[in-house]
């Protein structure tokens, strides 16, 4: 039985502060009945166990909200929104992470050094995720050095340059069957909102939706089932969700995926090299997000 010492150490909600964030973050936290799905389908926390979403949840629903800002866990978030898509409860976990973000560089906790620093990194992060996937092509990836880290992170993605002409786009788009249909590509007016959305945003020449949904358009059928990007895409289906013309650019992705499977581009082993290359790429990524917040932020603006 505890004692009464050990219950005045007791959480005491602070249901104000708990409303409060909840509406502001729009992640319905409350109805959370602490499964631990999101925990077991996070991405980064089955390659690190560093960071669990139910805890970040249940500390919301309490109103925890500025030992929430003082959490190294929610930089770690890639924001793939893997946990509001498997949540049975419908919460969404990764709307709370934003918003503790936003938290966190408000109360200065996260100084915009740091955070500048963060996010010059988060950018940097996709071009490794790159060198990542054309690895996997071929070989699996069993270890990463800090060379072949820092040279990743450093070296911009050099994309290929060449003039499209217009002759025989619609033959070219034919090659990609339904999935423009199914994805409705074509009424795309190349607003750039899905850029806009998109956490990978950074590099164009790394990671684009509007530029893959221009490509596809223009029916660059094999350069895009052959290109890296395609495998980039961690499918929290934000492009979709700003676009006001209902272009489903998630679909799109996942379409052209699932044909560069069939077409046998890749030998079958491919995805599964790839989901264990996360299990080396993302301790890293952990790794130097750590060391970003363990410093002023003014020694890592290299990337
Ligand atoms: S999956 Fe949903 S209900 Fe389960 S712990 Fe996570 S947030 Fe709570
Ligand atoms: S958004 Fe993705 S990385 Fe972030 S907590 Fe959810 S599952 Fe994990
Ligand atoms: S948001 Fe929609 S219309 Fe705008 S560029 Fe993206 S796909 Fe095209
Ligand atoms: S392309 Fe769309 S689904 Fe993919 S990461 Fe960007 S916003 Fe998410």
């Amino acid at each position: 039985m505890r004692g009464v010492t050990e219950m005045r150490n007791a959480i005491i909600p602070d249901v104000k502060s708990a409303a409060l964030i909840d509406q502001q973050a729009k992640a319905d936290v409350t109805l959370c009945w602490t499964c631990g799905t999101c925990d077991a389908e996070c991405p980064i926390n089955t390659a690190t166990n560093r960071l669990r979403p139910r805890k970040i949840v249940r500390m919301a629903t309490m109103g925890l909200i500025e030992e929430l800002a003082n959490l190294p866990e929610v930089w770690y978030c890639i924001a793939c929104n893997r946990c509001g898509q498997t949540c049975p409860t419908l919460v969404t976990p990764s709307r709370m992470i934003a918003r503790v973000r936003q938290e966190a560089v408000l109360r200065g906790i996260m100084s915009r050094t740091m955070h500048t620093a963060y996010i010059k990194f988060f950018s940097a992060f996709q071009r490794v995720r790159w060198q990542v996937v054309s690895w996997c092509f071929n070989e699996p990836l069993t270890h990463l050095s800090d060379s072949q880290w820092y040279e990743w992170l450093n070296t911009p993605i050099e994309s290929e340059k060449s003039v499209i002409s217009g002759d025989g786009i619609l033959k070219r788009q034919s090659a990609l069957g339904d999935i423009l249909s199914g994805a409705e590509t074509l009424s795309c007016f190349t607003c750039s909102e899905c850029t806009s959305a998109c956490p990978l945003k950074g590099e164009r020449g790394v990671f684009d939706p509007l530029w893959i949904t221009r490509m596809a358009n223009l029916g660059l059928t094999d350069e895009l089932l052959r290109s890296p990007s395609i495998w980039l895409c961690v499918q929290c289906q934000q492009c979709t969700e700003s676009c006001s013309q209902a272009v489903k650019v998630h679909s799109l992705i996942e379409g052209l995926r699932a044909l560069a499977i069939k077409q046998g581009i890749f030998d079958p082993g491919f995805q599964t090299r790839l989901k264990k290359a996360d299990r080396i790429v993302y301790p890293r990524f952990v790794e130097e997000v750590d060391r970003i917040l363990g410093s002023s932020g003014g020694n890592v603006l290299y990337y």
